[in-house]
């Protein structure tokens, strides 16, 4: 994430063309369109270079693997990157193609160990080809060349049918799409581990899946970015911010392996903890846009509360139940590692009304609530405790308790129909701890 924005990391293409070994000619090349879908699903497009490749990983959050003509051999170590830390990855054409190359060498490479990814690749370069040319009857249907002329992308399009619950139905909610394709090479050979999700009425293989623990990796043959095709680039996106959609309330406690950046953050609320001005990096530059836009309507808020270390939690827990008895305590202090505080996705926020901060409930101050919460979501936070939810929830209302869940529309949702996560949780894939 660069500032609360999601990362996706775009693979280039070299000129292997350069005969005359003109220097100014050994180019590697983006083909802007792929950029320009990326910021339109409102992430930051980088171009990942040869050298050292795996240095860009912390900061991606997505790949997109382009269509394009040559493959350096470290591209590969994207795909490690992607299914090791669950970050979504697009393959497009050539990019899916690199997809399947990849998954048949891991299944060759199981059954000779001795022999690393690429000389496993080296050997089964000739006997097993993973990609063969499409038949000569079949060309025609696939790899045409497409310029700016609408109305040859148009000529371009075939009809590509989609596989029942897979991510390509998932994105596209329809059992047909009609697509452009410019390709003469086809996958010939699917690993086992692979989904074939779609394909056109010839058979060709048009998209693969890769699923397992957790993993959410597409490759479509077709071009999604020369139609200006949303879904699938918001697919990317959207996946790349499910690492937020986590429960966390008395009966799931915080999951095992969960690393987020805290950052400090100064609050003028007089009562904060120092210990405690602390969010997730996300929510940090999230609270930011939500405190400016409350500003421009005239209120003044800030954080009372964020992230909790676990024994400054479990000191409250002590605390309250030695001040208000534990029935009390139970119904708004959560038990240690079951608070979402200790996250750093949760905030407490205070209001300064005529020049006081004020956390305590009065007529102005709710006033100041509910503008809040008609307009959270539009940064990723949703009320987390509501009026009237308190047998779901486990908790009393608490309008100032916000978190934040990383997707927009997913924030929406929630917060447009009334839900708790708990609701959202039947509908939507959470992480969660077992009981
Ligand atoms: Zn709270």
């Amino acid at each position: 994430m660069i500032k609360g924005k999601v990362v996706v990391g775009i693979l280039p293409t070299y000129n292997l063309k350069n005969e005359d070994n003109d220097p100014y000619q050994d180019k590697a090349s983006f083909v802007r369109m792929y950029e320009q879908r990326i910021i339109e699903a409102g992430a930051i497009p980088i171009g990942l270079l040869n050298n050292n490749i795996e240095n860009y990983f912390d900061i991606c959050d997505a790949y997109v693997w382009p269509g394009g003509n040559s493959i350096q051999n470290d591209f590969y170590k994207v795909f490690e990157d992607a299914f090791k830390n669950h970050k979504p990855f697009l393959g497009i054409c050539l990019g899916m193609q690199a997809m399947a190359t990849y998954f048949n060498i891991l299944e060759d490479n199981k059954k000779n160990k001795e022999l690393s990814f690429y000389e496993t690749y080296e050997a089964n370069k000739e006997s097993k080809p993973y990609l063969v040319r499409l038949e000569e009857e079949k060309i025609s249907n696939h790899s045409h060349y497409v310029t700016k002329d609408e109305e040859k992308i148009e000529n371009a399009k075939h009809k590509v049918k989609i596989e029942k619950g897979t991510i390509m139905d998932d994105i596209y909610k329809t059992d047909t799409i009609n697509v452009p394709s410019m390709h003469t090479y086809i996958v010939a050979r699917v690993p086992k581990s692979l989904t074939i999700s779609s394909r056109t009425e010839d058979g060709t293989i048009e998209s693969v899946e890769y699923t397992k623990n957790g993993a959410c990796m597409l490759g479509v043959q077709y071009h999604p970015e020369l139609i200006k095709d949303y879904k699938i680039f918001n697919w990317l996106v959207e996946r790349s911010l499910d690492k937020y959609k986590i429960l966390v309330n008395k009966e799931h406690k915080i999951p095992n392996n969960l690393y987020f950046k805290i950052v400090t953050y100064d609050s003028k609320c007089p009562s904060i903890d120092k210990r405690e001005s602390l969010m997730e990096e996300s929510v940090y530059y999230a609270f930011l846009e939500l405190k400016k836009a409350m500003q421009e309507k005239g209120y003044e808020i800030d954080l009372q509360s964020g992230y909790r270390y676990t024994i400054d939690q479990e000191e409250l827990f002590n605390r309250i139940v030695e001040e208000k008895g534990i029935e009390h305590t139970n119904m708004f202090v959560a038990k240690p590692r079951h608070s979402e505080h200790e996250t750093g996705l949760a905030i407490d926020v205070c209001a300064c009304i005529d020049g006081k901060w004020n956390f305590e409930s009065d007529e102005e101050l709710n006033i100041l609530f509910s503008y809040l919460h008609s307009i959270i979501s539009n940064y990723g936070f949703i009320l987390r405790y509501p009026k009237g939810k308190e047998d779901i929830t486990g908790y009393g209302y608490e309008p100032w308790h916000l978190r934040y869940v990383g997707s927009k529309l997913f924030a929406k949702e929630i917060m447009d129909n009334n839900l708790t996560l708990e609701e959202a949780s039947n509908s939507y894939t959470l992480r969660y701890s077992k009981k």
